[in-house]
């Protein structure tokens, strides 16, 4: 193996120990602690093990933690009327509906519900329009945590040429939005893309979002370049065991053999996402209540 491992484990504690060290200086200033609501309608068994880490790793970084609950058998009513309520709620000042939501419910009305100065979660099509013009908004938490981990590695990313695999609005489409943000040349590929491995070995960068086992082999990667491995795929046990091996978009002993720097799966992608929440969550507090967080301090 050439290439070298991208922590994002490491990365995301000390994401997390900043944004405690912030959630003390706001609790000092507004005489309250930085909140977060977090909304799971229904009993989808990841989702629940997700929610009950966020509630953990928030009350750890020193924030409240609000959580609600709401049956499967819940109205879209019901649920717009907690937003509306969370909404109105000082001293809540971020708010994440986990998704997915159950059938009956559209997504899409859901998150227009929630206040776009709330929504930590960046999925809002204002925080969405203010990402695209480049204004202060919220951004998704998995590709900021991307773009944190990429410039920790490569510094500026000015003029590198960028592959992000996938399109969806929750990582393909932000990530490409923040790259070219900071000056990469992006292209954006998706299950329509010709000559996918011929697009992907021109990238200094290379983001997978697609949800694909090990679908991006080594003879892709242009040597040296970085890979960011966002997908989070489990294949099927092997003979003995109950539950297969979690692998990546990216074969792993493949693309680390070329690569210059490559996160691995799990430890690191993964992780980022909830630190990033936290520090979404913190600076939505900052806002809400007139305080000016220290230039890049997260
Ligand atoms: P999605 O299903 O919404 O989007 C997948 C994208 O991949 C689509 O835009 C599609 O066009 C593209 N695609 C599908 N088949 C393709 C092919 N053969 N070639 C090229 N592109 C193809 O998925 P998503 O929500 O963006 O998530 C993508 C992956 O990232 C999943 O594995 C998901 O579990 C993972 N994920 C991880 C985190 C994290 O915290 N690490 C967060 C979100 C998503």
């Amino acid at each position: 193996m050439t290439a070298e491992l991208i922590d994002g484990k490491a990365f995301a504690a000390s994401l997390r120990d900043k944004v405690a060290i912030l959630a003390a200086t706001f609790e000092s200033k507004a005489m309250r602690k930085a909140g977060l609501a977090v909304v799971l309608v229904g009993d989808d068994p990841a989702s629940h093990v997700y929610v009950r880490s966020k509630g953990q790793q928030t009350v750890a970084a020193g924030m409240a933690s609000f959580e609600h609950r709401l049956s499967h058998t819940a109205s879209e009513d019901e649920l717009l009327a907690l937003i509306d309520k969370l909404n109105q709620d000082r001293f809540v000042d971020g708010i994440l509906v986990q998704l997915p939501l159950p059938d009956h419910m559209d997504e899409q009305k859901v998150i227009a519900a929630i206040n776009p100065d709330k929504d930590v979660d960046g999925f809002h099509v204002i925080n969405a329009g203010r990402l695209a013009v480049g204004l202060p908004g919220f951004v998704p938490c998995t590709p900021l945590g991307c773009v944190m981990l990429l410039k920790d590695r490569l510094g500026s990313l000015a003029g590198l040429d960028a592959v992000v695999i996938g399109r969806s609005n929750i990582v393909g489409k932000p990530m490409a939005q923040l790259l070219i943000a900071e000056s990469c040349t992006v292209t954006v590929a998706h299950s329509r893309t010709k000559n996918l491995p011929d697009v992907v070995r021109r990238a200094d960068i290379v983001v997978a979002a697609v949800g694909r086992a090990e679908m991006v082999k080594g003879d892709w990667i242009k040597p040296g370049a970085t890979v960011i491995d966002v997908g989070i795929n489990r294949l099927p046990p092997e003979p003995g065991a109950d539950k297969g091996r979690l692998v990546g978009d990216v074969d792993f002993t493949g693309a680390s053999a070329v690569a210059g720097a490559i996160t691995p799966v799990p430890g690191g992608v993964g992780p980022m996402t909830i630190a990033v929440l936290l520090r979404n969550a913190l600076v939505a507090a900052y806002r809400n209540e007139g305080l000016k967080l220290p230039a890049d301090a997260i």
